[in-house]
């Protein structure tokens, strides 16, 4: 199949989170396994990566109710295709964050036919993922002025988080998109305002989410972020399929940044990480690291996390923690560690090396997430030998298997996570026990081999769904 998969972040070119993760990993392994796949994605100032792309010219993208230019470059890596939306809109300091972020992204969701057309790549499936992408599939349907063979494509939609959604004013976005005004009716509409996630969910042949628990989480209101009556609709095209980790990009066997490789089959020279992250951190020595990689967000609890330091540094725990986010979060997280120099050490920002020490040099990772799609930081963990203590929702449920490789809690508040946190340090402290889980954790399979065959039955599912409704009469 030719596959146009279309992103808003693809590691290791651009990341923010798991997103980003899952733009660089699965499109590798449909290469691999015999697809044509180009990704696009927004063609950032910020952009990193070991290759730089190669511009290869503009296109006309119809956007604002005329023609606007957009700059296209691409390069290859690991058999997949990258072509890069270039524009001043995305030449600034990060990725998102910002008051145009609905317009930003509706130019880059509405240059994607023009940029496959200047490609000469005509997909059979168009994946578009996120609301940064959910104009995608409406577009496809009845936009104006698209290539030829593009009215009608066959379109899958991926939420990977339902929390985000990109809102904005109705009118103007179907001027933007350059829609019929009969649009306005269209999926498009949320109350009367355009809600790009929305769009993505009522106009694609076929939605996916990231795991399984997180499709039949989203269909409740405690979970629906208010589209959750919209995903009641549409259940009989919605499917949940479990993300898979880039067994490569994560081996404890093969990775830089950690001070002695080991792997399932010996995993005792994890020892030496987690005395490089201790004297690293300077924290205490010989104490069971308790780790954090995350946003700081209020989906992670981070909140929860904070609350119980002074509980988990009370039953043995060292604690470090590395993120950035809501200020107030990373206020909060810095006077902890200024509290307890020795025992707890906070690291803001973004630091993918950083992030592996933790990884490899701690005992547990802590999750104590208020909702999860899937969740990469608890298969990284695992892989790494690292026991999960997460909250027992979305993909946390179906990868970590309680008491056996990891640890879940039900509830909220810092409780019920405070008592997993006493289960794991029970564990961890226990030489037999300890390697028991850690093997355990290790061996398990997140790899992309079953999800990948999944989505290849999605796609064919859609392009045959496509062909059947045939192209909407504008
Ligand atoms: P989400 O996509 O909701 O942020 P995921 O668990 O799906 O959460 O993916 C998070 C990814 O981002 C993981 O690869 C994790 O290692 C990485 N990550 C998160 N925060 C940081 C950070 N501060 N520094 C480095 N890597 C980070």
């Amino acid at each position: 199949m030719r596959i146009a998969w279309v992103t808003s972040e693809v590691a290791p070119f651009s990341k923010t989170g798991g997103l980003g993760d899952v733009s660089g990993s699965l499109p590798r392994r449909l290469a691999s396994m015999g697809h044509e796949v180009w990704v696009v994605s927004p063609w950032y100032a910020t952009l990193g990566g070991p290759v730089a792309p190669y511009w290869i010219g503009d296109v006309e993208v119809p956007f604002d109710g005329g023609f606007d230019r957009a700059g296209v470059g691409t390069c290859s890596l690991d058999g997949v295709g990258h072509a890069f939306v270039g524009h001043a809109d995305f030449s600034r300091d990060a990725p998102y964050g910002f008051d145009d972020d609905v317009r930003r992204f509706a130019r880059f969701s509405r240059s994607v036919p023009a940029v496959c057309a200047r490609l000469g790549f005509l997909p059979d499936v168009v994946h578009a993922h996120d609301w940064h992408a959910g104009f995608v599939p409406l577009v496809t349907e009845r936009g104006w002025h698209l290539p030829p063979g593009w009215p009608g494509i066959a379109t899958v939609f991926t939420i990977h988080n339902l929390q985000y959604q990109g809102i904005g004013a109705l009118d103007e976005v179907v001027h933007w998109l350059r829609l019929p005004s009969s649009a306005k009716s269209s999926g498009l509409d949320h109350f009367g305002a355009a809600n790009a996630m929305q769009a993505g969910i009522d106009h694609a042949h076929r939605v996916t989410t990231v795991s399984p628990t997180y499709a039949r989480e989203i269909r409740t209101p405690a979970y629906g972020h208010g589209l959750d009556g919209t995903l009641r609709h549409v259940a009989g095209k919605l499917e949940g399929i479990l993300n898979g980790l880039d067994l490569e990009a994560w081996d404890p066997l093969h990775d830089a940044a950690v001070a002695a490789p080991f792997g399932p089959d010996d995993p005792s020279p994890k020892r030496f990480a987690a005395a490089a992250l201790t004297s690293r951190l300077g924290l205490e020595d010989a104490r069971p690291v308790i780790g954090v990689v995350s946003r700081l967000a209020d989906q992670k609890g981070i909140d929860t996390f904070l609350a119980a330091i002074p509980d988990l540094v009370e039953i043995g725990w060292n604690v470090a923690l590395l993120g950035a986010g809501e200020a107030g979060l990373e206020a909060w997280a810095a006077t902890e560690a200024v509290a307890r120099p020795s025992r707890v050490a906070v690291t803001i920002g973004y630091d993918d090396a950083l992030a592996r020490s933790i990884y490899a040099g701690s005992a547990a990772l802590a999750i104590p997430s208020r909702f999860e799609p899937c969740g990469l930081t608890q298969l990284i963990a695992m892989r790494y030998g690292t026991l999960p203590v997460a909250r027992a929702t979305g993909g946390l449920v179906d990868t970590i298997d309680d008491g056996a490789t990891g640890f879940l809690y039900a509830g909220e508040g810092k409780a019920p996570f405070v008592d997993a946190a006493r289960r794991a340090f029970a564990v961890v402290t226990h030489e037999r026990l300890r390697r028991e889980m850690q093997v355990h954790a290790m061996t398990q399979r997140f790899g992309w081999e079953r999800s990948a065959l999944a989505y290849e039955r999605t796609y064919a599912a859609a392009m045959v769904e496509a062909r059947s409704t045939g192209t909407i009469a504008q």
